[in-house]
């Protein structure tokens, strides 16, 4: 094949001829683009730095299966639990005030596309999907740069001796730490705000069986998804902590702006430790064993910080586009991840089909995406990190304190009429949000996240 460039004449580009398309990352969003581009007949070489894909891959985590399900054969997919309830607790230094939602819906198969899994096993299976279909998976190898020619891109450097490969696609799905596509420009590395750092541990509890089920009032493969906020889960910075739980182990971790995680006088480590000793959390994970322990940024500039999706012989997707959705009700990457990649890898099969490589040729993959819901949900929620950031006392702090006041108020035990500490309660909270008027404001400006 010798792809034109949108019109220009093409020089001879050497192609090696053996691969159609090279995916850099064998993460979801890589797997999804090559498991597309080879179901459509592309000679597809999906390169991972890892001993295997996933072996590098650290996340909280909650996967959002819907586009998975529609590319695989989804019954073998190694999955822990699938997520029946979801808890969002807001703690102050010693008090917990927590909303819980668990439809029996949720106990239903597809049980809302919504299942922990652990990413070494997962991203191993999903990309034996992309195996199966035809792509050649290369492990242990690290993608260092890009190759060029006038200007367009024809192909990666490798760390292995003789590392040149050279095709008419890269897809680059390296995740957040994109060095490849930040050192060929092809975007700019993300400002300190934009960045948070997440910390995990994966915690098993030796010789305690059914310990999960119990601690989390779980039956068969059902399990939870825990979110906390306020000073009791990252102190005073901005993000806030999580367990899920896995078949037999659970994973909990603390995610919080870079800038915080800098300016803060103690570590990551240190956060997660003081999380998982407040008074609400240590009961949960009493008497386990760190199997574990893993950090990594998660980009969060939202719609405003994707880059140049495509260019010429070249698509970015995943977190290497940003393209994350992290708002504090929802942290949604995976669906995102592979959503992209499928939508690049079917943009670059129609491209290759046209015996095109240029940006205009690939074009089709930025247009899908807009219309998907990955670009429309980054957007609905585009304005929030400022608003955020600007109650971010309030929202971080006086609000967490001020619901256990109420709700120590409310449900005070004395001989006094409840109606004085119902009193005592509203006033609680409006004090803190600056009265009613406060509180409709706070309302208005906040009402997106839940209508
Ligand atoms: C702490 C934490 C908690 C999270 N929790 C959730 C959650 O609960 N739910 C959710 O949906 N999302 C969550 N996310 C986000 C989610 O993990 C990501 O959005 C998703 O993994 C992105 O997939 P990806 O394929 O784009 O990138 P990645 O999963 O990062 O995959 C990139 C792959 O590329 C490889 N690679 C990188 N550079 C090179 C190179 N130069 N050469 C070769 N290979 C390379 C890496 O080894 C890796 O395998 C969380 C993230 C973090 C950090």
């Amino acid at each position: 094949m010798t792809p034109e460039l949108d019109g220009d004449a093409v020089a001879d580009p050497n192609y090696d001829d053996e691969f159609d398309a090279i995916v850099v990352g064998a993460g979801l969003a890589g797997s999804a683009a090559a498991l597309t581009m080879a179901n459509r007949g592309l000679e597809v070489l999906l390169i991972e730095r890892g001993s295997s894909p996933g072996a590098k891959n650290v996340f909280g985590g909650v996967c959002y299966t819907p586009t998975i399900r529609e590319l695989t054969d989804f019954d073998g997919a190694p999955l822990e639990r699938y997520v029946a309830e979801r808890r969002f607790s807001m703690l102050s230094r010693n008090d917990e005030t927590a909303v819980s939602i668990s439809p029996g819906e949720w106990h239903e198969a597809p049980h809302n596309d919504s299942y922990t899994v652990l990413r070494g096993e997962f991203d191993e299976w999903f990309a034996e999907q992309a195996v199966e279909a035809g792509t050649t998976l290369v492990t242990s190898t690290t993608v260092t740069g890009l190759v060029r020619k006038n200007g367009r891109i024809v192909g990666v450097e490798t760390d292995r001796p003789d590392g040149t490969i050279r095709a008419p696609y890269v897809v680059l799905a390296e995740g957040g730490n994109s060095l490849v596509s930040e050192g060929a420009d092809l975007k700019a590395t993300e400002t300190r705000e934009n960045v948070a750092v997440g910390v995990k541990e994966v915690l098993e509890f030796p010789g305690r069986d059914e310990v999960i089920e119990d601690r989390f009032r779980l039956t068969d493969d059902a399990g939870v998804s825990y979110h906390y906020f306020g000073e009791g889960a990252v102190g005073d910075a901005f993000g806030g902590g999580f367990i899920y739980t896995n078949d037999d182990t659970v994973s909990i971790g603390v995610a919080y702006r870079i800038e915080d995680a800098v300016a803060a006088d103690q570590s990551p480590e240190a956060t997660l430790n003081a999380f998982k000793s407040h008074p609400a959390v240590a009961p949960l994970v009493r008497d386990a064993r760190t199997v574990e322990y893993s950090a990594k940024t998660i980009p969060e500039g939202g719609a405003e910080s994707i880059p140049d999706l495509v260019h010429d012989g070249a698509a970015i997707v995943g977190d290497a586009a940003g393209l994350v959705l992290n708002n504090g009700v929802h942290l949604e990457g995976t669906n995102m991840a592979v959503e992209s990649g499928y939508h690049a890898g079917n943009a670059i099969a129609r491209a290759a089909d046209q015996g095109r490589v240029g940006a205009k040729a690939l074009q089709a993959y930025p247009d899908a995406l807009e219309r998907s819901f990955v670009v429309q949900n980054l957007e609905r929620y585009a304005w929030m990190m400022d608003a955020v950031e600007a109650d971010r006392d309030l929202l971080f702090e006086d609000l967490p304190r001020a619901f256990a006041d109420a709700g120590t108020e409310y449900f005070r035990m004395d001989r006094t009429p409840k109606e004085a500490h119902a009193e005592n309660a509203k006033r609680a909270v409006l004090d803190a949000v600056g009265g009613w008027t406060g509180a409709a404001k706070l309302a208005l400006r906040y009402r997106k996240v839940v209508t």
